[in-house]
């Protein structure tokens, strides 16, 4: 079976238009139409309800030190619903689109990983702030969450062309996700952060991008596509926040572990933020393998690919040796059988994402270390379906440097 949000939601739910990934990339040039579970004529203009409202102010530089939300000077004109209060009716040249798709884009998250987490998932600042609020357009070559709000700017892409993040699904699921995890996880004291805690955050929110992205079916398609069915080949799905076809701010398939970043008992205060963002890549690297692992699983099990093929597959790919590997080992089941492929893959998406919402959900902030979080990883699993993935999931993250018993970076 293969669990779709928009039939979940088709028939009570509110419909908006996403881009599913950079409009610059080819295949996603038009927004998509698809569902939240937004009760249908329940969203206000902006849009809003009791959780959120995008705002647009007229002139705001961004959030930074004491300032907080709400935003309480001149704003643009609210994007309002249409008569049966849906949000898709806006075309992307609208002022109101990029509110719309900043609201459909943080509710659509939000409903996978309430999902996948059995309930809703409430704000961690909601003791000062009730709502989040979303603002599409600051002047920044940035986005950030922070205390009540996420916040947008733009930045160029090859062509030198400014691209609104508003507009991104990847780097607004990102910050999403960090909104998320501070409720999911939890917020550390002070004197109990620590860098592992800061660099698990940053791959976190990739791999919650990461997971999100897969559940629009044209994102599954065109990954399958690229790939002709082999993850392990290089494709959009390993690139997070992409701002056109080569340049892309992280990226989730990468080589490296945890040897090529700073050591994990480096002062928390000390490390820089692009410190911390590589020293999450290892980590997304291991979670990507995880799902590839995954996938191949699912490829055999749903009898769309021999066990053999998949074998000298990971074995090709265990010893860098992918590109000696046949590719219509891959190709030609892929063009036979398509649906198998995307089924399979929708599966190993649901699979980690349900281990991995229930991972966040037991780790605690304080003293935070990876050796907990790959242990927590592994009980969960073992609860789900018993001890057939360890030993894949272990070395995933082994060759990743992260070992139950140690972490070996430390200076
Ligand atoms: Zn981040």
């Amino acid at each position: 079976m293969r669990f779709s949000l928009n039939d979940a939601f088709r028939a009570t739910g509110t419909r908006f238009a996403l881009y599913a990934q950079s409009p610059v990339l080819d295949g996603f040039a038009e927004p998509e139409t698809i569902y939240v579970s937004s009760p249908r004529g329940t969203l206000l203009p902006g849009p809003a309800d009791d959780r959120m409202y995008v705002i647009q102010p007229h002139e705001k530089q961004p959030y930074a030190g004491d300032a907080l939300p709400p935003f309480r000077g001149p704003f643009s004109p609210m994007a309002m619903p249409s008569s049966d209060g849906h949000f898709d009716h806006l075309s992307p040249d609208d002022p109101g689109f990029r509110n719309a798709h900043m609201f459909g884009t943080v509710r659509r998250v939000l409903d996978i990983w309430e999902i996948y987490l059995g309930g809703p998932i409430p704000w961690s600042f909601a003791n000062t702030h009730p709502r989040l609020e979303l603002i599409p357009y600051v002047p920044w070559d940035n986005a950030h969450f922070g205390w009540g709000f996420i916040e947008c700017g733009e930045g160029k892409d090859d062509q030198g062309v400014l691209r609104p993040f508003a507009l991104n699904f990847d780097i607004l699921a990102h910050e999403t996700g960090h909104g998320m995890l501070f409720s999911i996880v939890g917020m550390p004291q002070p004197e109990t952060l620590t860098t592992a805690y800061r660099g698990f955050h940053e791959s976190a929110s990739d791999c919650i991008a990461m997971i999100s992205a897969l559940h629009f079916d044209t994102f599954i398609d065109h990954v399958l596509n690229i790939t002709q069915g082999n993850l392990f080949v290089e494709n959009e799905m390993n690139r997070i926040g992409e701002l056109s076809r080569t340049r892309q701010i992280r990226r989730a398939s990468n080589a490296m572990t945890l040897r090529d970043v700073i050591a994990v008992n480096t002062d928390p205060n000390k490390a820089t933020g692009k410190q911390i963002h590589a020293l999450g890549q290892p980590l997304t690297g291991a979670v990507f393998d995880v799902i590839a692992e995954f996938f191949l699983d699912r490829l055999i099990a749903l009898k769309v690919v021999d066990a053999d093929s998949v074998q000298q597959v990971r074995i090709a790919a265990s010893s860098d040796r992918l590109h000696a590997v046949d590719s219509a080992l891959f190709s030609i089941p892929y063009h036979a059988d398509p649906k198998g492929f995307a089924m399979a893959l929708a599966q190993a998406r649901d699979m980690l994402g349900l281990r991995l919402a229930e991972c966040w959900r037991r780790l605690t902030p304080d003293d935070f270390t990876f050796e907990g979080m790959v242990e927590t990883l592994l009980t969960v699993d073992a609860e789900i379906s018993g001890p057939m993935n360890r030993q894949l999931i272990l070395e995933c993250f082994e060759w990743r440097g992260l070992s139950l018993e140690k972490v070996d970076n430390r200076q």
